[in-house]
């Protein structure tokens, strides 16, 4: 990395609604040449309008704007020439949908670097090779899954030899098995130098890819540092908050009719928000799936269920925290039930097993007049 300055930004400020919904309040920031940056925190905060502010796409209300050294909040600047240099790939790949996929790739460097058909189709196909759907040349955006269509989305902004490219929540409208694949191609340029600034959720990513975290609230750049601070020893409260909050799902069962269907979904709704791998679900429902039988199963166990139905039910919690990944399930009834697996029941050994197989760790404690089953998923 040198230190070469690529943006620098003083006092950008930037209101909607006639000035009365103050969004960026006083943003300063410089990135430098190489550094990848990543922005994090709460929704609605400006990342988007600060990436924005940032190529034009809006007028900052006050502050100005350096790339490159050149000043482009003084109203005399080459949008174009702007944007070339600094490449944007959105959350909704924003593709040409009537243009085949090398199409995509070309247009933008023929209509304007001047570069003749055969250049710019020799240039595609090399950035189609790199971030793997060269074979895909001739396919239409629509014949793409959502993580196909975003490397093409940043194949198209690197035929137009960016210097910086921003990306905004570049992989928040994709299925989470496909997440990976784009953020694959993202790790790739920033190990080959590219300078980046990148509005993320993806927290283990941003970790082990930025030069620099921005957390933004409240108007601003509320606190940077590298990864190591940000994430593990922020200097503000709120910082922390945000970096430490834990993502919760709960679940009450009332008796042994419960709809299944309906928690299965619901926790699979629940864990598609946060990208858990497709096998991570398919282990949890099996966990919950499993402590259920043991608990609502007939045999042995009805005397288990029935005190579940007369003292309340029994409550499923899913505890992520972005931090470190880390998922646990929950599961509490009333302390009369006293174990929620009972591991000196023989019918309960295969069962018991299986959820072994799939856990961490598993403890049983007495809380609070309830009993708490604690397991730790994969
Ligand atoms: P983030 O990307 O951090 O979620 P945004 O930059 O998208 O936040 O939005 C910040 C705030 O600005 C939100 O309250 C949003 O409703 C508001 N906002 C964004 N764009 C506009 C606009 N063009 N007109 C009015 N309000 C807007
Ligand atoms: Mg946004």
């Amino acid at each position: 990395m040198d230190n070469t300055c690529m943006i620098k930004v003083e006092h950008l400020s930037k209101k909607y609604n006639n000035d009365t919904l103050v969004v960026l309040k006083d943003i300063n920031a410089e990135i430098h040449k190489g550094e990848v940056i990543s922005i994090i925190g709460p929704s609605g905060t400006g990342k988007s309008t600060f990436l924005r502010c940032l190529n034009q796409l809006e007028t900052p209300s006050s502050g100005k704007i350096w790339i490159n050294g050149q000043e482009i909040t003084s109203g005399k600047v080459n949008t174009n020439l702007l944007r070339q240099k600094m490449g944007m790939v959105f959350q909704n790949f924003n593709l040409f949908e009537h243009l085949c996929i090398l199409d995509n790739l070309t247009i933008g460097p023929m209509k304007l670097l001047g570069k003749t058909r055969e250049e710019a189709e020799s240039r595609g196909r090399e950035l189609l090779q790199m971030v793997g759907l060269l074979s895909k040349e001739y396919a239409f955006p629509k014949e793409l899954s959502g993580g196909q269509k975003q490397r093409v989305a940043i194949a198209r902004c690197l035929s137009m030899n960016p210097e910086i490219i921003l990306f905004d929540e570049p992989t928040s409208a994709l299925d989470p098995t496909m997440v990976s694949e784009v953020l694959g191609v993202i790790r790739r340029l920033a190990g080959n130098g590219m300078t980046m600034a990148i509005v993320t959720h993806e927290m283990n990513f941003a970790r082990d890819v930025s030069t620099r975290i921005f957390y933004m609230d409240e108007g601003l750049i509320y606190e940077e540092g590298s990864p190591d601070i940000i994430f593990n020893k922020p200097v503000k409260e709120k910082t922390r908050n945000f970096i430490q909050r834990i993502r919760n799902f709960s679940y009450h069962v009332a008796d042994k009719n419960y709809d299944f269907y309906q928690m299965q979904s619901q926790i699979r709704t629940f864990c598609q928000k946060y990208f858990f791998r497709e096998d991570t679900i398919n282990n949890l429902l099996l966990i919950i799936e499993e402590t259920m039988n043991l608990c609502l199963g007939e045999g042995d166990s009805i005397t288990r269920n029935e005190i579940i139905e007369n003292t309340g039910g029994l409550d499923v919690s899913i505890a992520y925290s972005e931090k470190d990944g880390s998922i646990s399930i929950k599961f509490i009834a009333s302390e009369e039930l006293k174990t929620i697996i009972n591991r000196t029941e023989e019918s309960d050994g295969i069962s018991f097993s299986i959820i072994e197989g799939l856990s961490v760790s598993i403890k049983e404690n007495i809380e609070n007049k309830q009993v708490v089953l604690f397991i730790v998923a994969e």
